[in-house]
């Protein structure tokens, strides 16, 4: 998701940006993950599945990884407690009203914290990158500095070797702009 393409972005921190139409091609694809800015052992698509072989670094698998696995737990736990509260309850070891409470308000505070966990869990939400409505570059917020510096390097390969292609996105800034 992105906003309304307007550039309004809060945080310039590390902002990268790269032409969807280099990524295209395959060969300008970076090496090094987002978060860690170490080299890639996983390729996912990212962004609607437009940009292919995305890399992640075994630190992202594990976050993702245990970021489902705290998903899981929330979405579960609260169930656990529902059947346990029906046979206390039924059992008229407790109170029927305020286990209903306890168990509905576990319910909700657990699957939405499930729902959220999991949605950060997809690939574009751990790659930082989204593709504002022009559709002309996928943006990465919150980059690690040795990724920004290998997206530059890619960028300054790409102006020697590909100059029909625009490299620079006009509204965000750049990881040049960002690190010098
Ligand atoms: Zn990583």
């Amino acid at each position: 998701m992105c906003d309304s393409g307007g550039g309004h972005y809060g945080r310039a921190v590390n902002v990268v940006t790269l032409p969807m139409a280099l990524l295209a091609t395959g060969y300008y694809t970076p090496k090094l993950c987002v978060r860690h800015g170490e080299p890639a052992t996983s390729l996912w698509p990212v962004a609607s599945g437009t940009v292919r072989d995305w890399p992640f670094c075994p630190r992202c698998m594990k976050t993702r990884r245990v970021l489902r696995a705290v998903a899981v737990a929330c979405a579960v736990v609260p169930f656990v407690l529902l059947v346990a509260g029906v046979i206390l309850s039924a059992e008229g070891v407790l109170p029927e009203k305020p286990v209903q409470n306890v168990v509905s308000g576990a319910l909700g505070v657990g699957l939405l914290t499930s729902w959220v966990l999991l949605a950060r869990t997809s690939p574009s939400r751990l790659a930082r990158a989204s593709v504002p409505d022009s559709q002309l570059f996928l943006v990465i917020q919150g980059a690690h500095p040795a990724f920004a510096a290998h997206a530059a390097d890619l960028l300054r390969a790409a102006e020697r070797e590909q100059p029909a292609v625009p490299t620079r996105a006009p509204v965000f800034p750049t990881a040049e702009g960002q690190l010098g």
